[in-house]
C-alpha cells in the first residue's frame, strides 16, 4: 500500500538534498511533483489541491529553523500535514459508561463490513471484552451466514434472526431495524460489554439503504459508527463517503483491504472531505490483518522516513527557538555579533551533542557533519570559561582585547594564552562570515538573505 505514492515522494525530497535555501521556484517545483503524485495515487483533487497550497504557503513562510536544512523542513511539514488529513491523534473506540458499547458497521457492499465485524470481535475479544455480534443484514444471500462463520472463528456469539420464525419477538425476521434493537437488547442481558451490529450495504450508495442504515442508527443510539471503505475503489470514494457521512453521520473510518495494490488515494480523501478520523486499517482477509490505524505511523509510513522523522524532531527539540529567533532579529537589524553570541551559538551545538552519532548517520546532514565531526564537547566549556573572564565591554568589542587583557582573561580562566588567541581568532572568522550572511548572501550561496 502506497508504495508508488511512497517511492515518488522520496524522490521529490531527494532533489532538494543538498540545497542551501529553497527559492519560490525550488517550492514550486516541489509542490508540483508532490500534486503529482498524490493525484497518481488517486488522492481526489479537491483534497490535493487543498493539501498542496498548505504545503507551498508554509514551505514559503518556512519556520526558519535553525536546526533542520531545506529538505528535511518540507519532509517536516509533508510528514505534518498528512498526519493532519489522516485524522490527527489515533482515535480509539469509546466505551460506553454504562451497559454495552454499541459498534455500528456501515458501507457499501463488499467493503469488507462482515469480515470486519470479525477481526474487530476478535481484536476486542483477545483485549479482555466480550462482544456479541448482530446481524442485519438480510439482503445479501448468506451474510447472515457469512456472520455466524466468522463470529465462530472469532469466537464471539452471533444474534441472528431466525429464517422461518414467525413470532414477532424471536425473529423479527424481516426488519433490520427490529433484529438490531432486539440484538442489543440480548447483549445487555447476557451482559457483554460490546455489541457489533453489521448492517447490509449495496453496491452503490441507495437511498433505501441509507433509510434503513439510518433507521438503525435511531433506534440502537450507537457509540460508534464506523464507515468501512474498500481502499481500492479509487475516486469513488470521495463521493460514497460524503454520502454516508450525510446519512449516517458516521463517527470513524476504516480502510479494508489495505493489502491490495491500491494506490491509497482513498484512505487520504475520504478522511479529508468528511473530517472524521480514521480507526483501523484490515489488510487482508484473516481476522488478524487487521490493526489500530496511527495517523502519525502512516504518513511516516508514506514517506518512507521513519528515522529521519525521529531525527528531526529530536533536532527540533534541542535547537533553541528564542536563542535563533535572536540571532535572526541581530541580522536583520545589521548589529554586531558579539563573544556573547558566540558562547551562545557553541552552546546551541552543545544541546544538540548527545545527538551527534545519530545526526552522523543521517542522510543529508552533510551540513552539519563537518562541523559535528570537529565537535569536542570541552572546547564549549574553556570557551565559556574565556568568555567569562572577560569584561562585558571585552565581549562586545574584541579589539580592545590587547597583551595583557589576554594574559588577564588567560589567568582568569585557567588557560594558556595561546587558547584566548586561538579563541579570537575563531571569532574573528565567525564574525566576518555573520557579516556577509547579513548583508545576504553567503558565500557560494547568491542571494541568500539572511540565516
Ligand atoms: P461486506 O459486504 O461489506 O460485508 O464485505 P465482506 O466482509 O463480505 O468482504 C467482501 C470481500 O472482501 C470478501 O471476499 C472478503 O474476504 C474480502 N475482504 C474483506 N476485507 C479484506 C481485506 O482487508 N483485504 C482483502 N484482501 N480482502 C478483504
Amino acid at each position: 500500500m502506497f508504495n508508488s505514492l511512497s517511492d515518488r515522494l522520496t524522490a521529490t525530497f531527494k532533489n532538494l538534498r543538498g540545497k542551501g535555501r529553497l527559492s519560490e521556484a525550488d517550492v514550486d517545483a516541489t509542490v508540483r511533483e508532490i500534486r503529482r503524485a498524490l493525484l497518481d495515487a488517486d488522492v481526489a483533487v479537491s483534497v490535493v489541491r487543498e493539501f498542496t497550497s498548505r504545503i507551498r504557503e508554509r514551505a514559503l513562510g518556512a519556520e526558519v529553523s535553525g536546526a533542520l536544512n531545506p529538505s528535511q523542513q518540507i519532509v517536516k511539514i509533508v510528514n505534518e500535514e498528512l498526519v493532519e488529513i489522516l485524522g490527527g491523534e489515533t482515535r480509539r473506540i469509546r466505551l460506553a459508561k454504562t451497559g454495552p458499547t454499541i459498534i455500528m458497521l456501515a458501507g457499501l457492499q463488499g467493503a469488507g463490513k462482515t469480515t470486519l465485524a470479525g477481526k474487530l470481535s476478535k481484536w476486542l475479544k483477545a483485549q479482555g471484552h466480550s462482544p456479541m455480534l448482530v446481524a442485519c443484514d438480510l439482503q445479501r444471500p448468506n451474510a447472515v451466514t457469512q456472520l455466524q462463520v466468522v463470529g465462530q472463528r472469532a469466537g464471539v456469539p452471533v444474534f441472528a434472526p431466525h429464517p422461518g420464525a414467525t413470532s414477532e419477538l424471536d425473529h423479527p425476521a424481516g426488519d433490520p431495524v427490529a433484529v438490531a434493537s432486539a440484538g442489543v437488547e440480548e447483549a445487555r442481558q447476557k451482559l457483554h460489554d460490546v455489541v457489533i451490529v453489521d448492517t447490509a450495504g449495496r453496491l452503490g450508495v441507495d437511498a433505501e439503504m441509507m433509510d434503513q442504515a439510518r433507521r438503525i442508527r435511531q433506534a440502537i443510539i450507537p457509540n460508534e459508527v464506523l464507515f468501512v471503505i474498500d481502499s481500492m475503489i479509487g475516486q469513488d470514494a470521495v463521493n460514497t463517503a460524503m454520502a454516508f457521512d450525510e446519512g449516517v453521520n458516521f463517527t470513524g473510518i476504516v480502510l479494508s483491504k489495505l493489502d491490495g495494490d491500491a494506490r491509497g488515494g482513498a484512505a487520504l480523501s475520504v478522511a479529508s472531505v468528511t473530517g472524521k478520523p480514521v480507526m483501523f486499517a484490515s489488510t487482508g482477509e484473516g481476522l488478524d490483518d487487521f490493526e489500530l490505524f496511527h495517523p502519525d505511523r502512516m504518513a511516516s509510513r508514506i514517506l518512507d522516513m521513519g528515522d529521519v522523522l525521529t531525527l528531526i524532531e529530536q533536532a527540533e527539540k534541542a535547537w533553541d527557538k528564542d536563542e535563533a529567533a535572536r540571532m535572526a532579529k541581530k541580522f536583520a537589524d545589521q548589529e554586531d555579533f558579539t563573544l556573547d553570541d558566540f558562547l551562545a551559538q557553541m552552546q546551541q551545538i552543545r544541546n544538540m551533542g548527545s545527538m551527534k552519532k545519530m545526526l552522523m548517520m543521517m542522510p543529508g546532514a552533510q551540513n552539519i557533519r563537518q562541523q559535528l565531526e570537529n565537535f569536542d564537547e570541552r572546547e564549549i566549556d574553556r570557551v565559556e570559561a574565556i568568555v567569562r573572564s572577560m569584561t562585558p565591554h571585552e565581549r562586545v568589542a574584541p579589539k580592545i582585547i590587547n597583551g595583557s587583557r589576554r594574559a588577564r582573561i588567560a589567568k582568569g580562566s585557567g588557560v594558556h594564552v595561546s587558547e584566548v588567541n586561538g579563541l579570537l581568532e575563531r571569532f574573528a572568522q565567525a564574525q566576518k562570515m555573520m557579516k556577509k550572511m547579513a548583508q545576504g548572501g553567503m558565500p557560494g550561496m547568491p542571494g541568500m538573505p539572511g540565516m
